[in-house]
């Protein structure tokens, strides 16, 4: 009791003597009073998305927003990204947020009013566009808190970079972009952060629930292609030529023992997966080469070279005890994986914990997805957290996932986002020297 009534006085103290510290009721109330702007912006964003590496209006809307904050703004960075810093009028240290912008080549099948009918070419193919990730909550969330802190700059302690980030989903073939392209653009010498932040909405959360874990959140992800080569010959005589066909359907099936015989399961879950298979042009013609196109997601520098060393030799290994041959090529830039600071996402939870409540903060599990984000999380001690946007009355295990043609997200999670960026900022911001 005495300890508590002591904590008491030391706490209504403190708020006295620094009575211009910016408080998380004044944090909620900005929020509340913003809302309608941010969930505008959103939709503006969802009815007009743009691939990766093309965000033109999405950008152009995001810099003018900054610039009216009277912000100076840097545009064009890894193609499309902005970035701009506030600079608080107290001595603190730097932090960075970061809101990604693209979207994916899927065609909206929901009924929202602000739907998109945006169409556009990806590989060579007229496809429809759809923030099916909800990167316009993102950018909405992120120019909300930019206009937030910008009206508390007086008493703000310490710096914001601010990232829009282009191409978080990936780059059309032959082009570079994203977290990336930034940082090799020079991202962390415009302001240089101790800490940094993102977050991501999702379908598997109920709105008003945020979940994040300290150590790895989210998987390292490769891309590979295995082209197999035969020897091409007619459907009807198979034996005067090699079938890469059915050694690539052996290898297929037997790159899935990879995860179940070659790496300890109790350590870290991993996925090797085919997710495409090219070859051949009808029905009575062996084809002389197939190709195999796939992802792995580990989450360990060691679990990653043992897959794809397994991956090889089994693919090298097949082919040949079926007379062809196959080559395995991993595709360039994979994301690594996403690490949460530990100590950071310890006070990260506590902040989020203070504005709402302990129930509304789970600790996530180990997520297969991957984000290039973890490039910036390599650099700076960071936390991402995701940020439940399913319906309270609906059940998230059933809920469209996210980049499914039908995913939803619910508006009244927009201002927990907005919310939690401002509260984890501001707490990071002003508190102690560390
Ligand atoms: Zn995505
Ligand atoms: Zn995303």
């Amino acid at each position: 009791m005495k300890s508590a009534c002591c904590l008491a006085l030391v706490c209504t103290f403190g708020s006295a003597t620094a009575g211009a510290e910016i408080t998380g009721a004044e944090l909620d109330a900005a929020a509340t009073s913003l809302n309608a702007q941010v969930i505008e912006w959103r939709r503006d964003f969802h009815r007009h998305p743009e691939l990766a590496n093309r965000e033109v209006r999405t950008s152009s809307k995001v810099a003018e927003h900054l610039r009216s904050l009277g912000l100076d703004v840097k545009t064009g960075m890894a193609h499309t990204g902005v970035v701009a810093v506030i600079e608080g009028k107290l001595p603190g240290p730097t932090i960075l947020l970061r809101a990604d912008m693209d979207a994916l080549p899927v065609t909206e099948q929901t009924d929202v009013p602000f739907k998109s009918v945006a169409t556009a070419e990806f590989r060579g193919r007229p496809v429809g566009v759809m923030h099916a990730c909800g990167h316009d909550a993102h950018t909405a969330m992120l120019m909300g808190a930019a206009e937030i802190l910008v009206g508390m700059r007086d008493r703000l302690p310490g710096k914001v970079l601010l990232v829009f980030q282009p191409a978080e989903e990936g780059v059309p073939e032959g082009e570079r972009g994203g977290a990336p392209m930034m940082l090799d653009e020079g991202l962390l010498e415009i302001a240089k952060p101790e800490a940094a932040f993102a977050l991501h909405v999702g379908s598997s959360l109920r709105t008003g629930t945020i979940a994040l874990r300290p150590g790895p959140l989210m998987a390292g992800s490769d891309f590979f292609n295995i082209v197999v080569t035969g020897k091409q010959t007619h459907g009807s005589r198979p034996w005067s030529g090699v079938d890469p066909i059915v050694a690539a359907s052996s290898i297929v099936v037997a790159v899935q023992t990879i995860v179940s015989r070659d790496l300890d399961l109790t350590a870290a879950p991993a996925v090797v997966t085919v997710g495409a298979i090219t070859g051949g042009v009808r029905h009575n013609i062996i084809p002389g080469q197939v190709e195999l196109l796939g992802t792995i997601r580990t989450f360990s520098d060691e679990d990653r070279t043992r897959v794809i060393e397994r991956l090889g030799a089994i693919a090298t290994n097949v082919a040949a005890a079926h007379g062809a041959t196959a080559v395995l090529e991993m595709m360039p830039a994979p994301n690594p994986v996403l690490v949460n600071d530990p100590e950071l996402t310890r006070t990260v939870t506590a902040s989020l914990e203070r504005a709402f409540g302990s129930d509304a903060v789970q600790e996530s599990s180990l997520l297969t997805v991957a984000e290039d984000y973890a490039l910036i999380a390599l650099a700076v001690p960071s936390v991402y957290w995701w940020v439940g946007v399913t319906p309270a009355s609906q059940d998230p295990a059933a809920a469209p996932d996210n980049h499914s043609d039908l995913f939803y997200v619910d508006e009244a999670g927009i201002p927990f986002g907005l919310r939690s960026l401002l509260h984890v900022a501001i707490d990071y911001l002003q508190a102690p020297a560390r």
